[in-house]
């Protein structure tokens, strides 16, 4: 019988989520729509369009841990978020690498800058020197949300019209964008074609912090060198843009858990995933399972719970819609 490989997991998964999030938006527009009077048709919310808020997310964490308040302006957005903690915490990057829709874009893009044959290897110090400014934007972030901002600040912020209708706000990002977005954005997505993954490995402080989570993983993918033939053939299938072939265990901030240089590998059982101390292997297909499963679970947990729907009136929604 033939294998299923790694990769068709990976873009089957990508491109299911992906799809999904694009039907999450259509009906958040047709939602708004209705909310301001442009339509008749009634919609409810998506709650899942809240997992586009990581900092409102952030915030609503802080409020959870300093006062025990569950936020009840983004539940689902606290939910996701707290969900995709827990992912990088077990699972290594598996958000990125499975469930993230731009990871699924960029995916596209590294495919057609390897047809056009323009793929750009950054390596060495150039590499380096890209990688610091997303710590930077992300421990900025951190340091300003949990560290400088008061309880006071954190209950405003949190319930201001603004924090209301952040999804609204990025939804008008997109449809009404400025020229000067535009070309930013369309920079970063033709860097994309011949960086691999420019925005994920560059510039994404989300990333960056799942990333540092990873690093605790109990999962990692582990080199033989007693089978290992040096073709090299991993490091150029890997999103990360890690030296699979010299590492005997892949624990890097980079490493999506893609398992696409396992994919790539021509010697069996030559790269596996392993726990950390590589005593016991695991099949390819743990992270992406692990990952879809613990983002699944979450959603149920916060259903059953109440924790996922808003239960502020829509007429105060709408009230805050119609003043943006
Ligand atoms: S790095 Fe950021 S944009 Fe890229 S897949 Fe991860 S969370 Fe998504
Ligand atoms: S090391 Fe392997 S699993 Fe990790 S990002 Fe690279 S290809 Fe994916
Ligand atoms: S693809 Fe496999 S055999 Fe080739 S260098 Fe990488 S680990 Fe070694």
């Amino acid at each position: 019988m033939k294998k299923i490989s790694p990769e068709l997991v990976r873009d089957s998964i990508q491109f299911a989520m992906t799809l999904f999030c694009i039907w999450v938006g259509y009906r958040f527009y047709l939602f708004y729509q209705w909310m301001v009077g442009n339509s008749d048709i009634a919609v409810s919310k998506p709650g899942a369009v809240e997992g586009f808020l990581p900092i409102s997310a952030l915030l609503s964490l802080k409020q959870l841990f300093t006062k025990g308040i569950f936020d009840e302006v983004h539940p689902a957005g606290l939910t996701i978020f707290i969900a995709v903690l827990v992912i990088s915490l077990l699972m290594r990057k598996g958000f990125c690498g499975y469930l993230c829709p731009v990871g699924f874009i960029h995916n596209l893009l590294n495919r057609i800058g390897r047809k056009v044959g323009g793929i750009v290897t950054v390596k060495g110090k150039v590499e380096l020197a890209l990688l610091i400014p997303k710590y930077i934007i992300m421990t900025s972030l951190l340091i300003s949300v949990l560290f400088k901002m008061s309880g006071q600040e954190l209950d405003a912020f949190i319930h201001s019209p603004y924090n209301f209708t952040a999804e609204a706000r990025m939804m008008f990002f997109f449809i009404d964008i400025s020229t000067t977005a535009a070309l930013i954005v369309g920079t970063i997505l033709l860097l994309g074609i011949f960086i691999p993954y420019f925005w994920c490995r560059f510039i994404c402080p989300y990333g960056a912090l799942l990333g540092l989570i990873a690093k605790a993983s109990p999962l990692a993918i582990k080199r033989d060198e007693n089978k290992c033939i040096s073709c090299g053939k991993c490091n150029k299938a890997c999103p990360g843009g890690i030296a699979v072939d010299i590492k005997t265990t892949v624990n890097s901030a980079e490493c999506v858990g893609c398992t696409q240089c396992i994919n790539a590998c021509p010697v069996d059982g030559c790269l596996s995933v392993t726990d950390r101390l590589s005593r016991i292997k695991l099949p390819w297909y743990v992270i992406a399972v692990g990952s879809l499963s613990i983002l699944l679970i979450y959603y149920a947990a916060a259903k059953y719970t109440n924790h996922w729907d808003s239960p502020y009136p829509l007429q105060m929604l709408r009230k805050y819609y119609m003043m943006m």
